[in-house]
Parts: C-alpha cells; structure tokens; sequence
C-alpha cells in the first residue's frame, strides 16, 4: 500500500506541470524595444552608478526568443504582440488579425472564457499596440478608434496606460472614449492618488493619466506628481486579486517606452525605463512571494529598436559616463528651446561656448565628459548649420515617437558613443530578445524558442479555454 502511494506521488511529480494545470496567477510582462543589449545595457549603466542589476536577469529561466512576423523578418509591435498574445503570427501593422483575415483568439479571452480575471497594463497609450494586440482585433494598428471600441467593449476587466490614443480628423478625442467607457460601466480612475484609491468592487476599472498625454513621462524626466507604470501595476494587483484572488488571473503589464526611447537614441532614457518596468515586476516577486506554487511571471520583449550595440569601436565602455544625463531627448529639446529662443524675446545667435556649457549642465558632454577633436568638429558644424550665416536655426530630426534639434539629437548620440553604447538606427531590427522566467512551472519555458510559442503555453500551464 505504501509502495503504491509512493509511486502515485512519484509519478504525480514526474508529470509535474505538463500534467494539470498549476498556475493561477500569471503576469506577463512585456518590455517593448527591449532586446538582450538593452537589458545588459541597463545592468552595466547600473553597475557604473552603484545600483542593481535589473532583478529579472537573475531569474531561473534565461532564455532567447526569435521574433520573426508572418511577411518580415524584421517585426513591428502588433505582429509580435499579436504572436505574443495569441501564438499566431500575423503580418506587421495588424493588430489581432491573420494573413488569412481571421482575428485570432487571445490569451485575455482565454483566461476570461475559462473564469479567470483580465489586465493590461500599459506605460502608452491604452490602445497602443501592445496592449491592443491582447485585447483587439483590426486590420490596422493606427486604427484606434476602432480598436478603443472593442476594448471597451471586451471583457478584460482592469485596463490602464496614458490615454486613449485618437486619429485625427475623426472628430473624436480622448474624451469621447473616455465617456464610452463610462457609459459602459467602466469605472475610470485618473492620476495616482485616485489609482491609488480605485473601487475594488467596481465591475471594471480603466486606469489612465490625470492630464490626457500620449504616453507617461520617461522615468527620467518624471515628476512628483506624474503618473508611473508601477501605480497602474499595483492598482491592477489589488484590483484583480480582490476580484478573483480565488480563481485566478492573466495580467499583461507592458513596458512601453523602452522602445519610444531606442527609436530616439537616448541610451540613459532607455535604461532607466527598463529599471522603471522592473520596478513593477517588483510588485508581481512581491505577489509570488505570497503565491509561490500557483504564480508564474513571464518577461520578454516584442523585438529589438535601435539596434544598440555594447562597444562602440574601442575595447572599453563607459557607462559611468551617461550618470549627469537628466533628461530624455525629446526633454534636452525643450530646454534647448527654452533657452536659445525664449519666447517673446528677440533671437540672438548663442556662441558655441554657450551651447557647450549647456549640453555640460544638461548631459556632462564637455563637462566630466571629454570631447573628442574629430567629434567636437563633427557637432560644430551641426552648430554651423543651425545658428550660422544662412543656417536653419529649426534644424531638426524626427524619430517615430518626437521631433528633436539635430544638434541635441547628435550630441546625446555622440554622448552614448563616448560611454561606449552605439546605436545602428532609428527603427527595429530582427535580433533575437530575451526570455526571462521564474514562478510555478517555469522550467517549462527552457524549450521556448520563438515568440509564438509563449501564449499556448501558458494557455496550457494556467488551463485557460482555447
Ligand atoms: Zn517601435
């Protein structure tokens, strides 16, 4: 008899997680842009100013993943999500849709068909991309009135990112949707002290900035009062556990400027917004710890932006170097403008030492970071072009996400050059990303090798109905 029940619990261990679902509680985390350089990135900018690594590099499970769409081998943020989300690829700019013009189920409508609580969780827009791809279903990714209809409509019970995100010209602007929401019964919360407050009880809850802004501010230009990915995190934990802390939950939480600050080139911004989405996986360790048999967290990315290299040519990096940068780009930009055309006053051409001490006071180039001749050169003739005789003193470079001065543009370029991280462009590449893993069944991720493969596994691991 003994004998026996040993062997049924042998083989009860054998079959582990592969056998009955175990997992209730899932978070899946998301780090748009977020390739292997940009996570290493982080841990040696971290390192150099006396911080951690970033907490989910020492996970159980590292892995890698391919990111390849249905037409490209080079994805943009729906196809992936939707592979993410869904385990299909589907062509890029589509959101939910494939090749075939099927939309394709979704882990959220699993979970919710199988009982369990929904969430996304966005630091952009509410309907951007990512968190679109787990919620809608359209043939266009910038098709966001159609995509804020639908999630409003859907069933996922606790949403939250900046605002909705409008095309213009269709007459409809954030507070359009915001009234939908409301009229469907979605209680909206707004600014952290009243996602600090939202009503547990509420049939479903819509989480969004105080002021209507397309994205939250990058952790590095934050303010006290600005809202932060961690507040909608925290909020959609204490929501969806009071809710369905019996049954169980699928929360996506995406760390969305990781990308906006790749397609800009902006090394010091970028690092710092991949700590701030660790800063909500914290929460989620803090929740495993409570949960350690039933919860599992799932890190990854949609794909790669900027193609960032570690090394920029020389055997050395410097990351040291990018501690006095105290601002993102788009950010230097703004206090560029502010202070060589102050509004209302009449123009006068600033003097290159004028422009140097700023970008000193403002990023450390030509501070504690030495310029060299030939880069010195290189951005005085972009000064030349700006404020010389003829010049375009509205010399600019636009990336997807902002328009900056070429001048500030090169230099924190040039900048993260000299710290010894180099950007090949502005748009994404096809590198693989990382897969990090810890919680119930997480050795079950060791085998993942592409993107697609993640949503039906953890379909299969947490029992959802496909
Ligand atoms: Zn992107």
């Amino acid at each position: 008899m003994k004998r026996i029940a040993y062997l049924l619990l042998l083989s009860l261990l054998v079959m582990g997680c592969s056998s009955e679902p175990k997992v209730k509680y899932v978070f899946y985390f998301i780090g748009d842009g977020m390739g292997v350089n940009e996570v290493i990135g982080t841990n040696l900018y971290n390192q150099a100013n006396g911080q951690e690594n970033v907490n989910f590099t020492s996970f159980p499970v590292v892995n890698f993943i391919t990111t390849v769409s249905a037409n490209s081998l080079v994805t943009d943020s729906s196809a992936a999500g939707t592979a993410l989300a869904s385990g299909v690829k589907i062509n890029n700019s589509v959101v939910g849709v494939d090749p075939d013009g099927n939309p394709t189920p979704n882990l959220t409508e699993w979970a919710h068909a199988a009982g369990f609580g929904t969430g996304v969780a966005t630091s952009v827009g509410v309907n951007h991309a990512t968190p679109a791809s787990f919620v809608a279903h359209s043939s266009s990714r910038n098709g966001y009135e159609e995509i804020s209809l639908q999630m409003i409509d859907s069933p996922v019970d606790f949403m939250a990112g900046s605002t909705f995100l409008t095309n213009r010209g269709s007459g409809h602007d954030a507070a359009y949707f915001e009234h939908k929401a409301d009229s469907a019964g979605i209680a909206i919360f707004k600014g952290p002290g009243a996602i600090a407050n939202i009503d547990l009880k509420a049939p479903r809850v819509l989480c969004l900035s105080a002021k209507v802004e397309d994205s939250l501010p990058y952790a590095i230009d934050r303010k006290e009062d600005d809202t932060r990915l961690a507040d909608f995190t925290d909020a959609g934990i204490r929501y969806l556990e009071a809710r369905y802390g019996k049954k169980g939950f699928f929360f996506m939480i995406e760390g969305g400027k990781i990308d906006y600050a790749g397609h800009g080139n902006d090394a010091a911004t970028c690092f710092q917004e991949v700590n701030d989405m660790a800063q909500s996986v914290d929460l989620a360790l803090t929740f495993l710890a409570r949960y350690p048999k039933e919860t599992l967290i799932v890190i990854t990315a949609d794909h790669e932006t900027g193609g960032l290299m570690l090394g920029s040519g020389r055997y050395e990096m410097h990351p040291e170097r990018l501690a006095k940068q105290h601002a993102c780009v788009d950010e230097l930009t703004n206090l560029f403008r502010t202070k060589f055309f102050p509004e209302g006053q009449p123009f006068k051409t600033p003097t290159w030492e004028a422009v140097k001490a700023f970008f000193a006071e403002e990023t450390g180039m030509w501070g504690d970071v030495q310029v060299s001749e030939r880069v010195e050169k290189d951005l005085k003739a972009i000064y030349d072009q700006t404020f010389g005789k003829g010049g375009d003193r509205n010399l600019t470079e636009e990336n997807l996400y902002s328009t900056n001065f070429q001048i500030v543009a090169d230099v924190v370029r040039a900048l993260d050059r000299a710290a010894g991280y180099q950007w090949s462009f502005g748009s994404h590449s096809g590198s693989p990303v990382g897969l990090y893993v810890t919680g119930a069944c997480a050795e079950e991720f060791n085998t993942v090798k592409d993107n697609a493969e993640i949503a039906p596994l953890i379909a299969k691991l947490a029992g959802y109905t496909k």
